[in-house]
């Protein structure tokens, strides 16, 4: 079989297992060559290269195994890179072409945080795609993902990518024209330019960006005004394949008061989620932010607090800085009893924990089914997915072994649980829908 044929049998096999965004995100850009008995294999950047590597290497070697008569070797690697990003070389000049700008809109909007860079983002499970899609598009903007639309809740990271993208681009070309812009700012800057009546300046403003970075968009939700501007710059950027990067608390369609239009044209580029970090990478960026402070931390003290506190990295962060206070205050090594005395408070607040009856009680009443459903043995997919949802957010949010939560769903056994586990760690890679109900089981039961 021709080395042609053989990618053409993997890609046509990844087409129809993969979602469709995945497969043209990491799969449909990487070429193919067969020298001698080694497959060469080139993905765009070394972020696609990674996933590719760790998620779909083994099923690329076994059909390209099966197909050929011989075993082959494999080699990854990069694509050379380009001289410079295309889009934004071709736009030297436009900071020195603007008109006197509203200086308003200036102040508020440019300033990007130089501290919020990819190099201090810690990743894992929880961030990994959103944070391979960030680095791609700050490699290539403009090109791959437009707009990049990232969502989950509060203090996971949103902010933090945004900006790490807009400091990559800036380092990597200190014309482009960056903008990050809160949504608030964003609505207050166009009623403002609307009262003064120089929406003129407004629109040539955001129209003429290299790279709009717009955070929180949910707030520009009954905005009919607001709204229609942003439509409008949406597609003028999009048009010149000029970079767009929103961030959101929700998944575009739930956003509520807003324009379908709108909602709709978010999902055209890619869209990604930042989950709640699960208590490992909880631990590693305890550790990376303590180093980063100068404090040794203990992996114990860190499991400490990673596992207390479970709802989100700037909480984490808050938590850290607190011991390392109490720590300075008291002239007291940091060990676990310190951390416990420092977050005394914190931790009594968190004393209730989550219940499996909760959990069970949550899910069913999210998807309008009665708890003894859940615990029943019936098995359509109406009944077994809730469950299989409610038994994985079991196993995340709670502390109980998987025979105890096999017990508590109608004294199943443990590998239910544990399929049940992998069953919706799948699908939460694959369906977007699935994802984003879990993430809401997982932040209403955290609360
Ligand atoms: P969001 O915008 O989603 O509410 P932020 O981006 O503001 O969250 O993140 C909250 C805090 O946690 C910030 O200080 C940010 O730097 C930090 N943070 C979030 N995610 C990570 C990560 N993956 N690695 C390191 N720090 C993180
Ligand atoms: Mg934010």
């Amino acid at each position: 079989m021709s080395a042609h044929a053989v990618w053409d049998s993997c890609l046509q096999f990844f087409e129809e297992n993969l979602p469709a965004q995945q497969f043209n995100s990491w799969i449909k850009p990487l070429d193919f060559k067969l020298r001698g008995e080694q497959i060469v294999l080139t993905a765009p950047n070394s972020f696609s290269l990674k996933l590719v590597q760790d998620r779909f290497l083994p099923e690329i070697t076994k059909r390209t195994e099966s197909l050929l008569s011989f075993t082959p070797t494999f080699e990854l690697k990069i694509e050379k890179k380009k001289t410079a990003t295309p889009l934004l070389a071709q736009q030297p000049s436009l900071t020195a072409a603007l008109p006197s700008p509203i200086v308003k809109i200036q102040k508020d909007s440019a300033k990007l945080n130089p501290i919020l860079s990819f190099d201090n983002f810690v990743t894992g499970k929880a961030n990994q795609l959103a944070h391979a899609a960030a680095i791609q598009v700050a490699e290539s903007p403009g090109t791959i993902y437009n707009p990049l639309f990232i969502y989950g809740g509060v203090g996971l990271g949103k902010t933090h990518l945004l900006q790490a993208i807009g400091n990559h681009i800036k380092t990597e070309n200190p014309q482009a024209k960056v903008c990050y812009v809160h949504a608030t700012n964003y609505v207050s800057d166009w009623v403002k330019a609307v009262q003064t009546k120089r929406f003129d300046e407004f629109k040539q403003l955001y129209n003429s960006l290299d790279l709009l970075l717009i955070d929180d968009i949910q707030f520009i939700a009954d905005k009919a005004g607001t709204q229609q501007e942003f439509f409008y710059t949406l597609n003028t950027l999009t048009e010149a394949h000029k970079q767009i990067v929103i961030s959101c608390d929700t998944f575009p369609k739930e956003i509520t008061g807003m324009e379908p239009r709108l909602t709709s044209r978010f999902s055209w580029g890619l869209t990604v989620a930042v989950d709640p970090p699960n208590v490992e990478m909880r631990v590693a960026i305890l550790l990376q932010k303590s180093e980063l402070s100068g404090v040794t931390l203990d992996e114990t003290v860190a499991f400490f607090i990673a596992k207390h506190i479970r709802s989100n990295i700037r909480e984490l962060e808050g938590a850290l800085r607190k011991v390392i206070a109490f720590s300075r205050f008291h002239k007291r090594p940091i060990s676990v009893d310190l951390a416990k005395e420092s977050l005394k408070d914190l931790l009594a607040s968190q004393k209730k924990q989550v219940s499996i009856e909760n959990i069970q009680k949550t899910v069913a009443d999210f998807y309008r089914l009665k708890v003894i459903d859940l615990l029943s043995k019936k098995r359509t997919r109406a009944i077994a997915r809730p469950r299989q949802m409610a038994m994985c957010l079991a196993r995340e949010l709670t502390q109980f072994s998987l025979p105890e939560i096999g017990a508590a769903f109608g004294g199943r056994d443990h590998s239910t649980v544990l399929y049940a586990c992998k069953t919706i760690e799948d699908l939460k890679n694959s369906d977007t829908v699935l994802n984003s109900e879990f993430s809401s089981l997982n932040q209403i039961l955290r609360n």
